[in-house]
């Protein structure tokens, strides 16, 4: 990876408690990659994120974001510099509509124009979004509340996508469609940094991997090149 990255973590820690989940992660993301992390239950995966986007505190290492030292800025301080996070379990409101999940989502922005406009972009990647729009989220199946909860989280305008588990309690057809739409919007220049307990499909997608273990990175490597790994595929893909 031989370019300044848009993401770079370096030897983060993160505790519960007595707990330690995180015991040094490094990670980049590169200006336009899709980066995966796999790994098991309790690897570590949801507190890198949670770490990353300023959810919460690492007790030792550093983050920078598009050149900055981010390591102690808070999440609302994160999203108006381009970073936003679509946490597990999707995080949408489901007693309001889904176009106002939607708003809130641009609510730092003023661009009213530019907003609606990327509102209509979201609506060709997710057309049932668009004929939903009018409907409480909370009555979405799970697969369209993932691509409410990947949606607004674009209409922040994010150089950097932060996604927990978007397969996660979807039927395989449901989440191909949600990984199609990633790759897109991840080839329209949004860079994404993907938590995945379906290392196949997150592998298959990502330029990028790695794999956590306890929380250790144990392995790293280009997507096909790890799926192709004797011990991944042992380890994460069943074989
Ligand atoms: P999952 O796929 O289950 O979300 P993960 O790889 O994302 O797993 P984390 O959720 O980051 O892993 O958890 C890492 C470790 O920290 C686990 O041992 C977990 O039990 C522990 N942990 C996570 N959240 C808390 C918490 N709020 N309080 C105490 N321990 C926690």
């Amino acid at each position: 990876q031989a370019f300044t990255p848009l993401l770079a973590v370096d030897g983060i820690k993160v505790h519960y408690g007595a707990i330690q989940a995180l015991k040094g992660v490094s990670l980049t993301v590169g200006m336009g990659e899709m980066v995966a992390l796999i790994g098991a239950n309790g690897a570590g995966k949801t507190s890198t994120l949670r770490a990353v986007s300023g959810m919460l505190k690492a007790s030792a290492g550093r983050i920078q974001f598009g050149g900055q030292d981010t390591t102690s800025l808070k999440a609302h301080q994160l999203v108006p510099r381009g970073m936003a996070h679509a946490p597990e379990g999707r995080g949408i409101f489901p007693n309001l509509t889904v176009m106002e999940n939607l708003e809130l989502g641009a609510y730092l922005r003023r661009d009213t124009a530019e907003i609606r406009a990327d509102m209509e972009k979201n609506f060709t990647l997710f057309p049932v979004l668009k004929e939903r729009r009018n409907q409480m989220a909370g009555t979405l199946s799970g697969g369209e509340q993932q691509m409410l909860a990947i949606a607004r989280a674009l209409l922040s305008r994010p150089q950097l996508l932060l996604l927990d588990e978007p397969s996660l309690g979807l039927a395989p057809q449901v989440t191909e469609t949600i990984f199609r739409t990633l790759r897109d919007v991840n080839k329209a220049g949004v860079s994404v940094l993907l938590v995945e307990q379906n290392a196949h499909l997150a592998l298959n997608s990502a330029h990028y991997g790695y794999v956590l273990e306890t929380g250790e990175v144990v392995m790293a490597g280009p997507g096909k090149a790890l799926l192709e790994s004797a011990e991944v595929r042992r380890a994460y893909l069943g074989e």
